[in-house]
């Protein structure tokens, strides 16, 4: 047991709140998305008790048992989509917010169909060299028509990843270049933003933060099932 997770992530979310102040807008524009890969569920719960309301995970075997132990949240995925995985996946999330290529997108708006629903879903964008996933800023609008003409989603914005360690000015051009993105092929999320460069992500328009280990703490060593 970790104690203080209540207090960390009420001082996190004053700290957003103050930069969204700072730049004359509005705290209820900026959802932060808890990150819970590798960490304990009981970490997480406490968080959701404290008011968390959204969560995001990376992996779905260790997601699914997490959340049979977890009050209820809104569920993001934000890992690899592999495609065989499309109707596990829809079925255990209420948002996917990795879907890079038109394969994985077709294959979630199948299942998310069977299942009479449609699904929230966010365009993951490559902006930066160092990140394997992600669909290159030129390929994005291409993608979006593929995934708008897909009944079982919805798509609601983009999502990337800034560039890790980098300087500050390179992880502002990434984002903008996210934000620009957004743009041009429509949408109202922007999820840019993690533990180490929030900041940044919010100056560049971020609606949605995901945030780990400056929540939760350093996650757990070790190999992900
Ligand atoms: C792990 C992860 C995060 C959170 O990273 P932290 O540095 O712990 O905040 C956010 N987004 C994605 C896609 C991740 O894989």
């Amino acid at each position: 047991m970790t104690p203080g997770v209540e207090a960390r992530y009420r001082a996190l979310r004053s700290a957003i709140d103050e930069e969204l102040h700072k730049g004359g807008r509005d705290p209820a524009g900026v959802t932060l998305v808890g990150v819970g890969k590798r960490q304990p569920p009981e970490i997480v719960a406490q968080a959701i008790e404290a008011g968390l309301t959204d969560l995001g995970e990376s992996y779905l075997q260790e997601a699914r048992r997490k959340f049979a132990l977890l009050p209820a949240v809104r569920k993001h995925f934000i890992g690899h989509v592999q495609t065989n995985k499309a109707k596990a996946i829809a079925a255990a999330f209420d948002v996917v917010q990795s879907v890079d290529r038109a394969e994985a997108g077709i294959a979630l708006g199948r299942a998310a169909q069977e299942r009479g629903s449609a699904l929230p879903v966010l365009l993951q964008l490559n902006v930066t060299p160092s990140d394997r996933f992600g669909c290159r800023p030129d390929q994005a609008e291409r993608l979006a028509e593929t995934l708008r003409g897909q009944p079982g989603l919805r798509l609601e914005g983009v999502m990337a990843m800034g560039p890790l360690g980098a300087e500050r000015d390179a992880i502002l051009r990434a984002f903008e270049l996210a934000a620009k993105t957004l743009a041009r092929i429509g949408g109202s999320t922007l999820s840019i933003g993690m533990s180490g460069d929030w900041r940044e992500a919010l100056q560049a328009g971020s609606t949605m933060l995901r945030i780990g280990e400056a929540l939760f703490g350093p996650r757990i060593d070790g190999r992900h099932t």
